[in-house]
């Protein structure tokens, strides 16, 4: 099983190189039109189930501390930006990416640059518990790891990421991450492509799940940020609809890998 799980996950990383092919669950239109026509019918507010998210007095240490089971559980998939950090006086491998709260935007948005994630203060605000915070920060990491943005700029970073991961993960010294955030809001106009949306919600779902985090959690947020079955939430991006069921789509797909025992890895053509 162990030599399997090498070999399939080699493909993974060899792919990743040039960007990998992945082969996502086709989208049965039927399901995204009757999932649309939910929508447009069930005030989102009645759609949450567990709210244990203390949005007032998240800090930036919070927000990295809450990611860390995503970047320690994904190891495996982000082979050229593993760091090794001290977590509770051990060194502990995980995903080099950072989580930056920019508390002042009150936008809810996220977006990433390769290393660091900027969380914004809308976001942070509109996030209901810790799952959905996770599928956030997974699917950014999926933007990284599916090679949507140019390896160039994630290169440049990486070195200050691990520093301030590394503070944060030691005391929660907010002050070592930089000031990123005027920085930040130039690659939040970054625009994705639908086809990429959905990539990085394929491979956001499998590290959400790979960390212990539920991906029903992840798609019922689509149905709260639901677009009211419109399909034009920020314009470029796939309709709310579509990404409720993706999101339910990997979750049978990753449940029949786990039934099957096999590994718990997106599928490459
Ligand atoms: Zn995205």
């Amino acid at each position: 099983m162990k030599a399997l799980t090498l070999i399939v996950f080699g493909a993974f990383a060899m792919n990743a190189q040039a960007g990998p092919k992945l082969n996502l669950p086709d989208l049965d239109r039927a399901a995204v039109k009757a999932e649309a026509k939910w929508q447009r019918d069930v005030d989102p507010e009645d759609v949450y189930v567990s709210a244990d998210w203390n949005w007032m007095e998240m800090t930036q240490a919070d927000l990295i501390r809450h990611a860390l089971p995503v970047l320690t559980a994904n190891v495996e998939l982000c082979p050229d930006d593993v760091v090794t950090l001290p977590v509770d006086g051990e060194n502990v491998e995980a995903c080099g990416f950072i989580p930056y709260y920019d508390q002042v935007n009150p936008y809810p948005n996220a977006y990433t640059d390769g290393s660091y994630i900027w969380i914004t203060g809308g976001m942070v605000r509109a996030i209901r518990n810790a799952d959905e915070y996770r599928s956030i920060v997974a699917h950014e990491i999926g933007h990284v790891l599916a090679d949507h943005i140019k390896k160039k700029r994630r290169r440049a970073w990486i070195g200050a990421a691990v520093g301030a991961l590394a503070g944060a993960y030691a005391g929660g010294a907010a002050d070592q991450v930089h000031d990123m955030a005027a920085l930040g809001a130039s690659f939040g106009a970054m625009a994705f492509s639908k086809k990429m949306e959905l990539e990085a919600d394929y491979i956001g779902g499998y590290m959400l799940a790979r960390s212990g985090g539920s991906i029903k959690t992840a798609s019922d947020m689509w149905r709260r940020f639901g677009d009211g079955g419109k399909g034009s939430f920020l314009g470029s991006h796939p309709s709310s609809a579509q990404r409720f069921v993706l999101m339910r789509d990997i979750a049978a797909e990753y449940k029949a890998k786990q039934d099957n025992g096999q590994p718990l890895l997106p599928n490459v053509k």
